[in-house]
């Protein structure tokens, strides 16, 4: 009905990818049991990493294929399209990576980078602790320095894998005395560290997918801090920004719009059979399509907000749900606007603080000078 408009290489980059999903998409959907479903979502993951496709945004350097905010919307539509299972690591490809491509050491990047792609290690993340949740800037888990070492001790919760994570990005308080959102630092924990101890969340479903995590004393290198010790919250905020982005609506988008279209065929099917007590029905298939039409549409209004926002700059994937979309605009970077205006530097338009370590504003329009963003996946 209506559309983005794609050039001749980006159309040629879906048929690449569509060729690759036709021969190597599992024919097989993911099994229900927890151990062999890791085990099947690793192996899809490690033969996409193989054929080019996990975090093709990131930079070429770092094995991605440096995607621009178009490819990652086009890699999202015809995985939808091809109902592809999900990889085993989302969170690293698309939190914990781009994380550390944008504030890692050269050496933090070659050590922990690799692994992710093809998922041979595994990360958690350990952010929101129970008084810690919405207002994460509150958090408690506090590391004290000792040696070359940092010392952990506290609690998170609702760690995503963290019962068989190999490495946990970790929020801790190492500035007890300092304004709460700068007294924050990152670190990088080894899940196998002793002091450290989880208890699974087991669901309604019966699945255990999160965990609360124990710290006792543990000891960290203090060569695994990510970015200052105490400048933890802008790389909060940009980590959020990747998990908050905007290509979730894409895929959405696609599975509402199968959805729709096959409660239409069911529909015209039974109609053809002869079923005479479709009447009722009838309103409501036409609703479901016309409210997966309308999602449709609304995809492409926050990409054109997003666009005009931000248009001098590379693409981001970082912006709101549907139903905040006003909200996206007033957290526009002075930066992003034309260079040549020489705009006095500020950490973001909602907050007109000088150092991007003191910004108040809340974490959800992402890092504001943050270059690119990238698929985005609840944890
Ligand atoms: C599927 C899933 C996976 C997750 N995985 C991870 C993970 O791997 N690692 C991790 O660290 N965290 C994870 N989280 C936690 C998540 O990112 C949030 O931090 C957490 O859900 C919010 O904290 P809370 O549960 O304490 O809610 P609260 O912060 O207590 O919020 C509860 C409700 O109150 C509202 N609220 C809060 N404050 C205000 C206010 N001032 N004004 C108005 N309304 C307010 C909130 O919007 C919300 O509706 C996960 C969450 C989910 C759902």
């Amino acid at each position: 009905m209506f559309g983005v408009t794609y050039t001749p290489a980006e159309e040629g980059f879906r048929a690449e990818l569509r060729a690759w999903l036709e021969a190597n998409l599992p024919r097989a959907s993911a099994p229900e049991d927890e151990a062999e479903q890791r085990r099947f979502r690793h192996a899809w993951q490690r033969a996409l990493a193989e054929g080019g496709w996990v975090g093709i945004q990131w930079p070429r350097a770092h094995g991605g294929r440096g995607a621009s905010l178009r490819e990652q919307i086009i890699f999202t539509e015809e995985m939808a399209r091809a109902r592809a299972p999900e990889i085993l690591d989302p969170v690293s490809v698309n939190i914990v990576g781009p994380t550390l491509i944008r504030f890692g050491t050269p050496a933090q990047q070659a050590r922990w980078l690799p692994p992710i792609r093809p998922a041979d290690q595994v990360w958690c993340l350990g952010f929101s602790e129970p008084n810690a949740g919405s207002d994460l800037a509150s958090l408690r888990c506090r590391a004290r320095r000792d040696g070359d070492h940092w010392v952990v001790s506290g609690q998170k919760v609702w760690s995503s894998k963290a019962h068989f994570a190999d490495w946990c990005l970790l929020l801790v308080r190492t500035g007890p005395e300092a304004p709460k959102h700068e007294g924050i630092s990152c670190l990088v924990v080894d899940m196998r560290t002793p002091g450290i101890t989880w208890r699974p969340l087991v669901q309604l479903s019966g699945r255990s997918e999160f965990n609360q995590l124990f710290f006792e004393d543990v000891r960290v290198p203090a060569e695994n801090v990510v970015g200052a010790v105490n400048g933890g919250w802008p790389i909060i905020r940009a980590a959020l920004a990747h998990e908050r982005g905007t290509l979730w609506a894409f895929d959405f988008k696609v599975r509402l719009q199968n959805g729709s279209r096959a409660l239409a065929d069911l529909y015209r099917r039974c109609r053809e059979r002869g079923r005479a007590d479709l009447a009722a029905f009838r309103p409501r298939v036409a609703q479901a399509w016309i409210e997966a039409e309308v999602f449709g549409a609304h995809t492409l209004r926050i990409l054109s907000w997003r666009w005009r926002s931000r248009a001098p700059t590379r693409s981001s994937g970082a912006t709101r749900a549907p139903s905040t979309p006003g909200r996206g605009r007033r957290h526009t970077s002075t930066r992003a606007r034309s260079p040549s205006r020489r705009a006095p530097r500020r950490c973001c338009a909602t907050c007109s603080r000088s150092r991007p370590s003191a910004c108040r504003a809340p974490a959800e329009g992402g890092v504001p000078w943050q270059r690119e963003s990238s698929t985005a996946t609840r944890t």
